[in-house]
Order: C-alpha cells, then structure tokens, then sequence
C-alpha cells in the first residue's frame, strides 16, 4: 500500500539494484520535491517512479505517456534492447522468475504495473509484497488463463463463447459436445493467434490438442460473427470508470489489422458493449485500463471473446484522436489521478504496420492526416508489430 511506504519515492530511486541501470542515479539532485506517502487513493505525486512490467511497445507508450506527467518509469523486462527502456529512467534486465530482480525492482519503484499479463504468479506475489500493484493481482490472474477468464465471466453473467476446458486425455470427449467447427486454444500464453488450432472434426481434436503439446487449453465454438469490436474502459482507484467508444477490428492472418473508431454498430449494442466492460472491470475491482475484445452476432448479442487488464493495440487511435489516449488515462489510473476526458475529437482508422510494412515510413509521413508511431524495434520479423499509424477524419456521428 503506498499508505504504508516508511520512505518518499525521491529516496527510492538512489537505490540500485543488480542488472539495474538508472539514468537518474548519475545526477541524483535532479530530483523534484514530492510529497512522500501518497494514501492507496491519494495521487502519485510528479517525480515518483513507475514500474512497469514488461518491455514491448505496450510498455513504450505508457512510458511516453507517463514522462509526459512527470513521472519516471522503470521497465523491468528480460530483453535488454526492450523498446520501453529505451523511453524510461531505470531499467531492470532479468528473467521474469527471478524473484531477487522482482523484490529489488518493486523496492525501487512506487507502483507496479504490467504490459503484459504473463508473469508468474510467484513473482506477482514477491512484487504484490513490495508495491501497489495495479491492475491487482486477481485481475492478473484471472486474465492469465483463458480457462478462468470465461469462468470467471460466466460466474458474472456475460455471455463467451461455447467452450470446455481440456486438461487431460480424459477432457477430450466431453468437450466436443461444445460443436464444430470449434477453435483449440492453449489456456495461457496464448497472443495474436499463437497456440490456436482449428479443429473441424471431433475427430481431428485428439490430434489438434497433440499438435499444441497436450498443454492445458480450451476448445472454442467457431463464432461465425457478424464483427469484432472492443472497448477500453479505465477504472480508477476511487472506482470510477470511463470508458472509449467501441471500435470495430478487423484482424489479417490472427494479427490485428486495422481498427476504425467509432464502430458503426446501432447504438444500442455500443452501449451495451460500453455496459459490458464497466461490469467486468468492476467485478475484477481493476485499477487501471482493461480492454474487452466482443464478436458481435448477426443476431446483435454480444459474445466476450478475450479481456486483457492493460492499454491494447485496438486502443491505438485515441494517441491522436483523443484529448486523452488510453495510454495516459492507463498512467492516470493506476497513479491515483483523476481519469481524463475519453471523447474523441476526430474520427480515426488505425493500421498496425507488420514486419517490412513499417519500411514505407517516409510514406506514411507524407500522407496529411495521417499519424506514424513507430515503436523502435531494431529487427523486423514477419509478423511482428513494429509500428502503426492513425488516419484521422472529421466526425461523421457526434461523440462519444
Ligand atoms: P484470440 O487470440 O482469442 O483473440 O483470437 C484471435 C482472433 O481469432 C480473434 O480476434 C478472431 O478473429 C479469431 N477467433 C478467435 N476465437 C474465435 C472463435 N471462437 N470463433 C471465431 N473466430 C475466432
């Protein structure tokens, strides 16, 4: 609890741990004067340190944002060309199951927050000892796995996909009664598209759960929808929310492809998706930004696909079609600062610029109306996010 904390965050970033590199400590009365101990709902003050777990460009972009604020942020992560440390004051390189690293970094740091949801629940529980961490660690948890994911959501009444769970031979049988064609997916680490089979036969699910190494997975009803939207709602300390309008995806080989914000949904169904993910960050009593991924039915239900408790890539455009993108309304949460304003100001289409199509940069910079953020990714792989780029457009239906 920052309540708790015997030390103000000025006195924390002298302290330096093994693998940690601070920019900081090289000029320590570079420090502005904050006040110590903020209370749990009381706001970090400017000048206090931010953890953040996880490197990639999720991390990247909250670190811009959060520098924007006045604040510092440490990236522990275990790559040490990680493109958030590049754009943070303190930086930790180890494995995520080193728990010494873990213990020195939540030291270090006045929050902890994460990119990304695979941490180990070990090492959650070491940092949970010496930080706030926010989302929480039930939320973590609960996201970590798909199989506790949709169960958590069917104990809450939102509606999933048909699934079952497979966690050993004897799972098979039963769970081809959910139909097919059905998707296989491994219940964790599982992300665009990795460790998903199609399974089109009861038959070929035997095969289907070898070809993913009989890990611990869920069989998926194929959802023929009518389209993919999300929403991405903040919730705050005090248990406020707010939250962006949804936005319609369009995935392109399992990545995410493009998003158009707004969705040109009936507005019933986009308020009852906006609905949907207020009650799920609610029941998951979230500090932070949780982003709810929905196939919408030819027949107008909602059907809760995934739910990531962290800024998302189908959040992208509110970087410059919002007074406020989801990565600074991220920062705002989980340091105890008022939630900022979610409307937008233009309407926008987001592409996600894979492998070699961030190569066209110069284009991109050419084009009016047209944002680049590149993420600094050394290598470029197929596959691999290396950039996007928002394409703005006056508003066509009024906000929000
Ligand atoms: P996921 O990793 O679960 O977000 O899945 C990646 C993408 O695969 C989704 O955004 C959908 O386009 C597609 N997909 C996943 N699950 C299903 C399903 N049960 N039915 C139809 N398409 C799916």
């Amino acid at each position: 609890m920052l309540g708790a904390r015997s030390k103000p965050p000025v006195c924390r970033k002298r302290r330096r741990a093994a693998n940690v590199t601070n920019d900081a400590i090289s000029n320590p009365n570079d420090t502005p004067n904050v006040t110590p101990n903020a209370a749990p709902n009381e706001a970090l003050p400017p000048g206090a340190t931010i953890g953040i777990l996880g490197g990639g460009q999720l991390g990247r972009m909250a670190a811009l944002a959060a520098t924007a604020l006045g604040y510092r942020c440490h990236v522990f992560s275990p790559d040490a060309d990680a493109p958030a440390k590049e754009v943070s004051t303190a930086q930790t390189t180890a494995p995520y199951e080193d728990r010494d690293a873990a213990r020195a970094f939540a030291a270090a740091v006045d929050v902890v927050t994460f990119e990304f949801e695979n941490v180990p629940d070990e090492t959650l529980a070491v940092i949970a000892k010496g930080a706030p961490v926010r989302p929480g660690v039930d939320a973590l948890h609960i996201s970590q796995d798909r199989a506790i994911e949709k169960t958590f959501l069917g104990d809450n009444e939102i509606g999933t996909t048909p699934w079952a769970p497979i966690i050993t031979a004897a799972d098979l049988d039963p769970a081809a009664a959910t139909g097919f064609p059905a998707i296989l997916k491994t219940a964790r680490f599982g992300y665009d598209g990795k460790g998903q089979v199609r399974v089109d036969t009861a038959d070929d699910l035997a095969a289907a759960w070898a070809e993913i190494n009989q890990v611990p997975a869920v069989l998926e009803g194929f959802v023929d929808f009518e389209r993919e939207i999300s929403v991405i709602v903040a919730r705050s300390t005090g248990g406020e929310t707010r939250s962006y309008v949804p936005v319609d995806n369009v995935h392109r080989d399992h990545i995410l492809f493009t998003t158009t914000a707004p969705s040109t949904i009936d507005a019933t169904i986009a308020e009852a998706a906006q609905a949907i993910a207020d009650r799920i960050s609610g029941a998951l009593n979230l500090v932070g930004l949780l982003a709810v991924e929905m196939f919408v039915t030819h027949d107008g239900d909602i059907l809760v696909n995934e739910i990531a408790p962290r800024p998302h890539n189908s959040g992208h455009w509110t970087m410059d079609a919002c007074a406020v993108s989801q990565f600074e309304q991220f920062i705002r949460a989980v340091s105890g600062l008022p939630l900022g304003d979610p409307a937008r100001h233009s309407d926008a289409v987001m592409t996600n610029l894979i492998g070699d199509e961030a190569d066209q940069w110069l284009k991109f910079l050419n084009e009016d109306g047209a944002c680049l953020h590149l993420y600094g990714k050394t290598e470029s792989r197929p596959g691999r996010k290396m950039g996007h780029v928002n394409r703005l457009s006056p508003m066509v239906r009024p906000a929000p």
